[in-house]
């Protein structure tokens, strides 16, 4: 299969709110192993389905410690705590990362492709995947989470990337 495209900042779909998956069925399957075979090609850490064009609640990611790719569907944190600096980045947002501050440890509630009720408490690298990719579901940017000063550097860096990408496609960049 050729991975699919991956909308970048700019696109609206990547401003909505995506609709609960009620349904998990052969189609749903298939396009979440062809979301882990984007997410692997991208490379990234991790995939929510509005970055492929599609509204639903879910999302596909690895946290490289051995235990493979996981698929989240309908997706939630209940809970947070902390704080924990990252140099976050995101495919949408290809090339580009900042230091964002966010909770550091988050309870995230949903169901597995078998539609079993999943519950995860997740901290550091592995809290930041989960609610980076939840916020890709709420219509949230990486961007949205910058402080003022951060604001108004990245909305030039993002206009520069953006037209660096008309010009000349850079498909070897990679950010999760
Ligand atoms: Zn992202």
């Amino acid at each position: 299969m050729v991975p699919y495209e991956i909308r970048v900042i700019g696109d609206p779909v990547l401003k909505r709110v995506a609709e609960d998956v009620t349904d998990i069925d052969g189609a749903l399957v298939k396009l979440t192993d062809d979301m882990i075979e984007t997410m692997y090609a991208a490379p990234g850490a991790g995939l929510a389905a509005p970055q492929i064009g599609i509204e639903k609640r879910i999302f596909v990611y690895d946290l490289h410690d051995d235990t493979g790719p996981h698929v989240l569907l309908n997706a939630r944190i209940t809970e947070s705590r902390g704080e924990w600096a990252f140099d976050e980045g995101c495919l949408s947002v290809p090339g580009l990362s900042w230091e964002i501050v966010r909770p550091n440890e988050v309870h995230v509630t949903g169901v597995d492709l078998e539609g079993n009720d999943v519950s995860i408490e997740a901290s550091e690298y592995a809290g930041r995947v989960f609610q980076h990719e939840l916020d890709h579901l709420e219509g949230v940017l990486l961007i949205e989470r910058l402080d003022d000063d951060q604001k108004r550097s990245a909305k030039r860096a993002v206009r520069e990337m953006l037209m660096g990408r008309s010009a000349a496609p850079q498909p070897g960049l990679s950010f999760n």
